[in-house]
């Protein structure tokens, strides 16, 4: 084979790996060689050459000369014979996106570790990973889902790839993992799980495998698959997920992960788990199959730019939760009080009045992916508004079509004319699609609420369903939504519009919400407010005080910026009512309540 990697677990106590390329053939002219700038799934320029130290390259046993280019490139000199570069990475980012190793695992994808040998790009590639030497690491066994050539029982040697794309879309986790396999549509799925935890395997076990294959009739079948892999990261916080064509990688909170007493229906966090496998692997059809034109292939190199993000992950965010009640591991409030907390979320952030979801996926390179204080003032999520989006775009099929189509026959229709046949989706191309197969006109659809900023029809398309849409003031900016509240309407509830975290000093402001009290009286992100009305308040008992007064009242806010203190008059507006709540309406009628069963598969 032209190309083979050999990776070696080269110190674990300094979180370097050593990687040696060799090149049989290289080009005559000069080999050139580069890393992704980005990696698909995470539309922000992370420039993973950034870790990439003490590279050199030798040919014919001396050592020949190697110039970096630009940022992430480098020009070998030109060689007629093979050449082998060596480099060491440096991996201390505990993150889904890139590379770390310590004494404890070690973990990388493609992206961070393998140099691209341009001119190469299409050849099979060979990737030997080394067992390590040293007996402390003897229980140590690889996970992945790279094509195995020749590996030992740990996991360890031989490992091939189609191509550069394949080569970096197969994360590995190297360690003492534990993992349980279960099978769908006759497929091996595996999960492994990193870290201190005391997962119940088989609640796990019962549980994945109902969503994968709801999911898979779904879509009416799984894609031609040897096995699909879930790498979990087990920490104390952690939360997110990167899919793959044949695997995901996941972080969770050990909290999040069921224990042997986890009640039929799972708590919140164990729910939101299962969500995000379910996102993970809905993924596998949407976005790793069926993709935007402009990522086939991707242009590592920069970034690439498309309108139709809320599509790929709006959508698979609609699938995922959707997933979880289809296939009876949650109930139908639950499932209404997930997507109360994702309406509750668009609700709160007046950016959905500035950007459309159509821009929120084009500019998500340097405004989803780097949100600042202003994120809830000037930005909209395509995942958050763009899941509502589906989920009435669902809703309206279902009513135009009396019930006979649904997004469903969108989603199949995709995979088996564009996914199933590697032929990219244009831009565009989904909202003419959806027209014509629900044989409707949905272009002022699109034109209102994925163009512009139109508020959602959620509460008309919902009762449609036998759903009421319900809204109340947010009782403070822990209060995610989702569920009513005793005595809402006894007090008129007040707020001062601004997002608070602890501080030694006080209560620190992190956010300031447009147009609300906060704003209003000069306090900024970055304010930490020590007293109001001459008394101290710190984060746990401010909202106590400020809900001790009425709407009209002025207070009297005492707050650091920088270090100078400096003093607000804040007038108490009402909390704006933007907290969302969703019930089953008792009174409806057998065709709202058919339609509602149809939908959710009740
Ligand atoms: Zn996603």
């Amino acid at each position: 084979m032209n190309i083979q990697y050999t990776v070696s677990l080269y110190n674990p106590h300094a979180h370097i790996f050593k990687v040696t390329l060799e090149i049989t053939k290289p080009d005559s002219a000069g080999q050139i060689l580069s890393l992704p700038t980005w990696i698909p799934g995470s539309y922000m320029i992370r420039d993973f050459a950034k870790n990439i130290i003490n590279i050199k390259a030798q040919s014919n046993n001396r050592q020949i000369s190697i110039e970096k280019t630009n940022k992430s490139t480098w020009r070998i000199e030109a060689s007629d014979t093979a050449i082998f570069i060596e480099y060491e990475i440096y991996a201390w980012d505990l993150s889904v996106r890139s590379a770390h190793f310590d004494i404890s695992h070690a973990f990388f994808n493609g992206t961070s570790l393998f140099l691209m040998p341009h001119g190469f790009e299409n050849e099979t590639y060979s990737i030997k990973i080394e067992q390590p030497k040293d007996k402390k690491y003897s229980d140590w066994k690889v996970a992945t889902s790279l094509g195995r050539k020749n590996v030992n029982k740990s996991g360890f040697g031989i490992y091939q790839a189609n191509n550069y794309d394949d080569l970096i879309d197969h994360p590995v986790e190297i360690g003492t993992h534990s993992e349980f396999n279960f099978s769908v549509e006759n497929t091996i799925h595996k999960m492994t799980l990193t870290g201190i935890h005391r997962a119940d395997n088989e609640r796990l076990k019962q549980d994945l495998t109902k969503i994968c294959q709801t999911h898979c009739t779904m879509f009416g079948e799984l894609p031609e698959l040897d096995e699909y892999v879930f790498l979990t990261m087990v920490t104390g916080d952690g939360y997110g997920g990167l899919e793959h064509r044949s695997s995901t990688s996941l972080m969770c909170s050990r909290d999040d992960l069921p224990l042997t007493t986890e009640p039929d229906e799972p708590n919140e966090k164990y729910r939101n788990f299962l969500g995000l496998c379910s996102h993970e692997y809905f993924h596998t059809w949407n976005i790793k199959r069926i993709k935007p034109e402009v990522f086939l292939p991707y242009d590592l190199s920069s970034e690439s730019y498309t309108r139709q993000l809320w599509a790929f992950e709006g959508i698979t965010s609609y699938y995922d939760e959707l997933a979880l009640v289809r296939s009876k591991i949650i109930s139908v409030e639950s499932y209404l009080e997930l997507i109360g907390q994702t309406i509750t979320r668009v609700l709160r952030g007046k950016g959905r009045l500035n950007q459309s979801i159509a821009e929120s996926s084009f500019e998500a390179w340097t405004k989803f992916y780097k949100q600042d204080e202003s994120a809830p003032n000037t930005i909209v999520s395509y995942y958050a508004k763009g899941a509502l989006l589906a989920l009435c775009l669902d809703l309206t099929i279902r009513k135009n079509t009396d019930g006979k189509k649904s997004l469903d026959d969108v989603m199949r229709y995709l995979w088996n004319n564009y996914g199933k046949k590697s032929i990219g989706v244009p831009e565009f191309e989904i909202e003419k699609i959806t027209s014509n197969i629900t044989e409707t006109n949905l272009s002022s659809f699109f034109e209102k609420y994925l163009y512009s900023i139109e508020e959602l029809p959620l509460a008309d398309l919902l009762a449609e369903a036998g759903i009421i849409f319900n809204l109340r003031p947010t009782t403070s900016v822990d209060d995610k939504g989702g569920k009513a509240i005793a005595n809402e309407n006894q007090k008129k509830a007040v707020s001062i519009g601004a997002r608070l975290i602890e501080n030694p000093l006080g209560a620190k402001i992190t956010q300031v919400f447009s147009g609300e009290s906060a704003e209003h009286a000069g306090l900024s992100a970055g304010d930490i407010i020590i007293a109001i009305n001459n008394l101290q308040v710190n984060k746990s008992s401010i909202n106590k005080t400020i809900d001790s007064y009425a709407i009209g009242d002025e207070l009297n806010i005492h707050a650091f910026r920088r270090d100078e203190l400096k003093v607000f008059k804040l007038k108490l507006n009402p909390a704006e009512l933007t907290t969302c709540y969703l019930q089953v309406d008792n009174q409806a009628s057998t065709i709202q309540n058919d339609k509602r069963k149809s939908w959710l598969f009740l």
